[in-house]
């Protein structure tokens, strides 16, 4: 068994329907550690770049606005993404977030508990769970800066950027 990381995602109706206690106790009993944590509001680039798998599919513009939260609106349309590190990681959770298909999957996982269909057809879930090593690299990569995450887990390199706009906090 491999130590591996993945990225879970509590998606828009898992933080409307106020799960993220729920989810997390339950993903706790897989007794991973989190490395990384935060709040994210989903632009539709980074959502197009998370589901490309899927860019064919007739539902890919729905999940877009989902993954968004757009049918939500605020205070909800976000996500709560983390990077969970553990033996055996991606297939652990996996089993605990459950079948993608919410109707199928087992009552008592999260997806089977709290998940459902949209009168539109699109698997409103809860989470997102990668689903193997390359994804959850891609996944993690894509949503994390290297110092965002509290170890290690992927080569990195030092550049020096000119000119590049941020926001500090304010001074007082
Ligand atoms: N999805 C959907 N209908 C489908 C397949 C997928 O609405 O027929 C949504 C669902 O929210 C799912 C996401 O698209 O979680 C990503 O699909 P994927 O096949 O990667 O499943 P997952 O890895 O999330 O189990
Ligand atoms: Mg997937």
């Amino acid at each position: 068994m491999a130590v591996e990381q993945l990225l879970i995602l509590i998606k828009p109706d898992g933080i409307k329907k106020s799960l993220t206690g729920n989810i997390l106790t339950k993903l706790s009993e897989a007794r991973m550690v989190i490395i990384g944590a935060k709040a994210v509001k989903v632009g539709k680039e980074l959502a197009e770049q998370h589901y490309y798998h899927l860019k064919d599919k007739p539902f890919f513009g729905e999940l877009v606005e989902y993954i968004q939260g757009k049918i939500y609106g605020e205070p909800w349309d976000r996500v709560l993404a983390f990077v969970y590190q553990g033996e055996d990681a991606i297939s652990r959770m996996r089993k605990i977030a459950g079948a993608t298909n919410p109707e199928e999957a087992d009552p008592v996982s999260i997806r089977g508990a709290y998940g459902r269909i949209t009168t539109k057809g699109v698997y409103e879930n809860v989470v997102h769970c990668s689903s193997d090593p390359a994804e959850a690299e891609r996944e993690i990569k894509l949503w994390f800066k290297p110092e965002e995450i509290v170890k290690n887990i992927y080569d990195t390199q030092k550049i020096i950027a000119e000119k590049e706009e941020k926001i500090i906090w304010k001074q007082k």
